[in-house]
């Protein structure tokens, strides 16, 4: 059988099947389609201004450290756009510090300034020793992605104020996209649902706007790119990693794709047409300064000071 050539520079052979649009792709055409895709999303959703100061959370895992790559890639024609890598040190033992020494070594090959913000300095209290002391105390309800999620949001915003970002640029993939979304609905979260979108609304001026480059690019194909690329990229799950409604969405949305592929770009495409609609639907949050820490919040007390008593 002949060896299938690629679709594009109907040369080198091809290593990759992309099954939603048909090519077949080697491994150059492979990644500079990523880098297109990137490009043609920023543009699409004008996410950058010239002179922008992006703010990449980087954990060290495949995702962002593609979108690391790329984004040092793209600034090399824009000059006048700064980088920084910010990654949040939740402390995890045995998990994070790895991650950050992935993240820092990637950042010193693209020389990018990393700058690390860490829950113990932030909230007095490492993840680890907040799950403890909320399971000494009975708390079984939530789990520390429910703590972890609330507080990483905090602490990014953290660290892109310390190193005067204006915007951040996060690794979310069309996975993650249509897991939210499709979370959200079984939630019957519809605020949330409205929320959800490439380019964050500036809410607050102590809000720094958030980006997602990859929103456009499966998570299959930003790993692959991280392989192709020989990225040093984090492997090892998160201990805290769980059976939480997410992973269940995964594998539902993972064999939709397999049987009907274009599956996820079906539901994120739906999503974006409905979006002003539920916009005019979902209620207007007013936003005041949570009482406890003066940052932004919808209630007297942000969601963050509100986890922070329960484990005190
Ligand atoms: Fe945090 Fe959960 Fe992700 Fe671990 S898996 S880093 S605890 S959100």
């Amino acid at each position: 059988m002949d060896t299938p050539v690629c679709c594009i520079c109907k040369t080198r052979e091809a290593f990759f099947f992309r099954q939603y649009s048909g090519e077949r792709l080697c491994k150059k055409c492979f990644t500079e389609s990523i880098e297109a895709k990137v490009r043609s999303t920023i543009t699409r959703y004008h996410m950058l201004n010239f002179n922008d100061h992006l703010a990449i959370a980087v954990s060290g895992g495949k995702d962002s450290l593609s979108l690391l790559y790329i984004l040092a890639k793209l600034k090399r024609s824009r000059p006048k756009t700064h980088l920084t890598a910010v990654t949040v040190d939740e402390g995890i033992k045995g998990y994070r510090n790895e991650a950050l020494e992935i993240a820092s070594s990637n950042c010193k090959k693209l020389e990018i300034p990393h700058h690390i913000v860490s829950f113990k300095e932030l909230y007095g209290f490492t993840l680890d020793e907040m799950i403890f002391k909320a399971r000494k105390g009975g708390q079984t309800e939530l789990t520390a992605c429910a703590y972890c999620g609330v507080l990483r949001r905090k602490a990014i915003n953290h660290g892109a104020r310390d190193v005067k970002a204006t915007k951040i640029a996060t690794a979310h993939t069309l996975d993650d996209e249509v897991q939210t979304v499709l979370m959200n609905i079984l939630r019957g979260d519809i605020a949330r649902l409205a929320k959800e979108k490439p380019v964050t609304s500036e809410v607050h001026p102590l809000f720094v706007q958030k980006i997602k480059p990859f929103c456009e690019i499966p998570e299959k194909e930003s790993a692959l790119y991280a392989y192709v690329k020989k990225i040093d990229f984090q492997d090892t799950p998160c201990p805290y990693a769980s059976g939480a409604l997410r992973n269940d969405v995964r594998g539902m949305i993972n064999r939709m794709e397999e049987k009907h592929a274009g599956t996820k770009f079906t539901v994120f495409k739906a999503l974006e047409r409905l979006r002003p609609a539920l916009e005019e639907t979902a209620k207007k949050e007013d936003f005041k300064v949570c009482a406890e820490c003066g940052e932004p919040s919808a209630l007297d007390l942000c969601k963050a000071c509100e986890l922070l008593r329960h484990v005190r």
